[in-house]
């Protein structure tokens, strides 16, 4: 039950109460949900959704879809998302940020979601209430919380989240930090030297510092070929790595003399541990690396609220029920996309958005009494290696000795042939792909 229905809600409901419960935002129309959205019966159960990426933009959608009559309410903490997919895009100038930037208005107009723009900066998992930074407290029957993920400086020396809004932007949340990477691209001096440093394992985008080095090697090509790309590696392998090496050597010239990318794994010292930015420098493991230009990607966790709700275990990442994504930490709490434990699922959108449909049936199964069924996922992760060049990998999951693991044969990623349109198709499908699937998660 929610507050507005819940017995012990015993005095009058007033305004004041409305804006309490459910933000400024959502008590401005003429009802309860705003001017275009409908009341609900009062025994409707409500699901609070907290953070309106990904995860939760199609988990509300797709709620909907499987649950007309129950109440749904975002709360997300900016009026504006800018997609992580195609910020690498931006800063080699084939996107705008604005072409990234997204809002739940559809989610809100046409699924009669309710949106709450604010921090959620606490939970009662007892009392089912969460509590916002503008002191809204919201009661539900489900929470469902997908925050993204958070980073991890304190393994390096010398490096912070200061640093990074400053002239050290990791850019991997995409905004201020997708520009100034860029700037710092297009400034750099002709024959200058580049460092992209990529995380451990887990990480967000497994494939992004890849393409990311793909996008800076042509970038070099056309405008500054005689510049140089270090990709630093704290691991020995990473996803896709054959076409993607193929594709370096196709198109930058990789493992030659004149290579515009070079790549250095973890067994060969790539791992960096120090960021000395006086002198623009970062050492790793074994040796020492100056650059005119130092783009760490810094290892990751759970998004911070997922730790300060306390649904991450030691590994720092939200374990769950696999089969409905809902904590096995805390009851009638669910965590979508990056946040969650998701065993051989790669941390993308594409995963984030399969999860969340899952979710959005378990939850509407369960709230109607039924059994949720057996979960079935799918990822497809598309990159460029090049503007006409694609790589991909891809897999159908299953829950299977307790883990969720590709179903049967159905992993594969890009063969490395040599039919010249293979990999130009591939670019088109992660352009076409791109384009629909932001479609499906806020429109
Ligand atoms: C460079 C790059 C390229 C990528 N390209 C692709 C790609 O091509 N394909 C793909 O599938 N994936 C891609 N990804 C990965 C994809 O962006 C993420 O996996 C996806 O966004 C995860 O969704 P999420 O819901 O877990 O988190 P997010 O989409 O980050 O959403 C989290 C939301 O929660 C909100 N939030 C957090 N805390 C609070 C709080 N306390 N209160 C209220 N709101 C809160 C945040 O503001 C945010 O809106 C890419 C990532 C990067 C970095």
């Amino acid at each position: 039950m929610s507050q507005l229905e819940n017995k012990t809600f015993d005095h009058k409901i007033t305004r004041r109460d409305l804006l309490k419960i459910f933000g400024a935002t959502a008590v401005a129309g003429t009802g309860i949900f705003g001017a275009s959205q409908q009341a609900f019966a009062k025994s409707a159960a409500h699901v609070v959704v907290v953070g309106g990426g990904v995860g939760g933009s199609t988990f509300a959608k797709y709620l909907r879809f499987a649950d007309p009559d129950v109440k749904i309410t975002i709360i997300e903490q900016y009026p504006e998302y800018i997609t992580c997919l195609r910020s690498n895009d931006v800063i080699v100038g084939m996107h705008t940020l604005d072409e990234l930037t997204f809002n739940l208005d559809t989610i809100r107009s046409k699924y009669n979601v309710n949106v709450v723009i604010d921090r959620v900066i606490g939970a009662d998992f007892d009392k089912k209430t969460v509590t916002t930074a503008k002191g809204t407290l919201l009661s539900y029957d489900k929470l469902v919380v997908s925050p993204g993920i958070d980073f991890k400086f304190e393994d390096y020396e010398g490096y912070t989240a200061e640093m990074a809004e400053g002239d050290f932007p990791h850019a991997y949340k995409a905004g201020s930090q997708t520009l100034k990477l860029r700037q710092q691209l297009l400034a750099m001096r002709p024959g200058g030297t580049a460092i992209i440093a990529t995380p451990q394992n887990p990480f967000r985008c497994p494939p992004g510092p890849y393409e990311r080095a793909s996008f800076f090697a042509e970038y070099f090509k056309h405008h500054n070929p005689t510049a140089k790309l270090i990709v630093l590696d704290p691991k020995d392998s990473f996803t896709k790595d054959v076409p993607f090496k193929k594709a370096w050597e196709r198109l930058y010239g990789y493992q030659t003399d004149n290579a515009l990318i070079d790549w250095v794994s973890g067994s060969d010292g790539g791992r960096v541990v120090r960021l000395d930015a006086k002198n623009n420098m970062v050492e790793t493991d074994g040796e020492d690396f100056y650059a005119d230009l130092i783009n760490i990607i810094p290892n990751q966790r759970a998004g911070k609220l997922a730790q300060t709700l306390g649904l991450t275990d030691r590994s720092e990442w939200c374990p769950i029920d696999r089969n409905t994504m809902e904590s096995a930490l805390h009851k009638e709490v669910y965590v979508l996309g990056d946040s969650s434990i998701a065993d051989a699922m790669p941390k993308s959108g594409y995963s984030a958005n399969s999860q969340a449909k899952v979710c959005a049936q378990a939850v509407a199964d369960t709230l109607k009494g039924h059994h949720p069924g057996k979960a079935i996922y799918s990822n497809v992760c598309y990159s460029l290696a090049g503007e006409n060049y694609g790589v991909s990998i891809a897999a159908i999951y299953e829950v299977k000795d307790g883990l969720i693991q590709p179903k049967g044969q159905s992993a594969g990623v890009s063969p490395i042939t040599d039919i010249p349109a293979q990999p130009i198709l591939e670019a088109v499908y992660q352009k076409n792909w791109q384009r629909e699937f932001v479609k499906d998660v806020f429109s």
